[in-house]
């Protein structure tokens, strides 16, 4: 065969693959679905990969259901989520307020035995009062006794793992309510990382990685540390949505998603496949609110293709010249340019589920939860200094404008 017809082959297969063709077996080996010329007329019955999460020993699908999403009227994406292998799933207090909850707790409860198939995450913000009284709702929700790793949701500095919150982990580890315990993080993921890896109480993290942070040396040492110290790692945000209009052309873009579709990927599936090939990754954390998207993952998932040196340099390429479209979560720089009074990367992300995701509610609730003041000056504040700090460029004054009118 032809290496062309080798391509397209491969290119049919995953343009292809249905949701009959998606022959998964349930959790437990590891293993992927090879393309079907290297199998012989049909494709086996194949099972969704698994890593080691850290030191925790744990083995999770490297595809990870995220639960930004209305589960409760999803239930039949949730049970073909399962069907299909991804047996890692993610929640959290705050998405639809305990309603992403709900929905995973009414899945388990209708299906028997399905509770012990799934490895669960949820995730409280520290602020918002007494942490054990709100984990017990969540444990209620979800009805469940027990989530497997629990999360303090989305800190920006590893200050804020604070010696009141290893000692309240290890009395909820002792009671049974959790078996792991970590953080999450969307802002100056490095310096987090850096600092959990000194953690021993620190089993697992979950940060924003995808091709337009994780090539640069700070997050390769943080990465790299975790994996010295066994912290689990968890990527989140692959896309690397924008907060704002794109700047940069769409050639740059259509030479991409162009090279993609000659290799059988389309850009969206080489952007999940570029995060696996760093094994450090246990899994990655993916919003699929439908079965358009769970499949192509899964189907990335399943896929054996190595990416190119060419398919990372288009990549490569692709992150430099949009470089100034995207907001890296290095918040410290710009708040303290600000003065400290507004955490500009949080509201970026608020724009980016807003413009990027499509989601104006998720954006103001999550908008919502920034203290009040800050929401009221948001557009009272010189950005000047912040924009000249900005290692990207981001118009951050617009944007901040920008987020004034759609959000509140
Ligand atoms: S606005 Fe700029 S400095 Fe602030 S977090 Fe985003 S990329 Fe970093």
């Amino acid at each position: 065969m032809t290496s062309e017809k080798k391509d397209l082959t491969r290119r049919d297969f995953v343009k292809t693959v249905g949701l009959a063709g998606l022959a998964v077996a349930g959790a437990g080996a590891t293993g992927a679905l090879a393309a079907p010329e290297q199998q012989g007329a049909a494709p086996k019955a194949a099972v969704m990969p698994k890593r080691k999460l850290g030191k925790t020993g744990a083995e999770v699908s490297i595809l990870n259901l995220g639960g930004m999403f209305d589960t409760i009227n999803n239930q039949l994406l949730l049970r073909q989520a399962l069907k299909w292998g991804v047996t890692f799933w993610d929640t959290a207090e705050s998405y639809g307020n305990g309603l992403s909850e709900e929905g995973m707790g009414r899945f388990f409860a209708r299906n028997p035995g399905s509770r012990q198939e799934i490895f669960l995450v949820t995730k409280l913000q520290a602020k918002g009062g007494n942490l054990t009284e709100r984990l017990d709702k969540c444990l209620k929700r979800l009805q469940t006794d027990q989530v497997d790793l629990f999360f303090i949701h989305a800190i920006s500095g590893i200050g804020e793992m604070t010696p009141a919150i290893r000692d309240w982990a290890a009395e909820m580890k002792k009671a049974g309510k959790f078996k792991y315990f970590g953080f999450s993080t969307h802002t100056n993921m490095e310096d987090c990382l850096l600092g959990a890896a000194k953690l021993d109480w620190i089993d697992a993290v979950m940060m924003t990685y995808n091709f337009q942070v994780m090539a640069t040396p700070k997050m390769r040492e943080a990465v790299d540390a975790c994996g010295k110290s066994g912290v689990g790692l968890i990527a989140m945000k692959s896309m690397a949505g924008r907060p704002g209009p794109a700047k940069v052309a769409s050639e740059a873009k259509s030479e991409l998603v162009d090279r993609f579709l000659q290799r059988g990927f389309t850009d969206k599936q080489a952007k999940l496949k570029i995060i696996w090939e760093n094994p450090q990754i246990a899994s990655i954390c993916s919003q699929m609110p439908n079965l358009t998207i769970l499949s192509a993952n899964v189907a990335a998932a399943l896929d054996r293709t190595k990416l190119a040196r060419e398919d990372f340099d288009s990549l490569n390429r692709y992150a430099l010249e949009t470089r100034t479209d995207y907001c890296a979560g290095c918040g410290s720089i710009c708040q303290e340019a600000a003065g400290g009074a507004v955490p500009v990367s949080e509201v970026m992300r608020c724009l980016m589920y807003h413009r990027y995701y499509g989601e104006p509610e998720l954006a103001k609730l999550t908008f919502a939860d920034l203290p009040e003041e800050v929401r009221r000056r948001l557009t009272e504040m010189d950005y000047s200094r912040a924009e000249e700090a900005c290692p990207r460029r981001l118009a951050i004054a617009a944007l901040m404008r920008q987020a004034a009118e759609v959000l509140v």
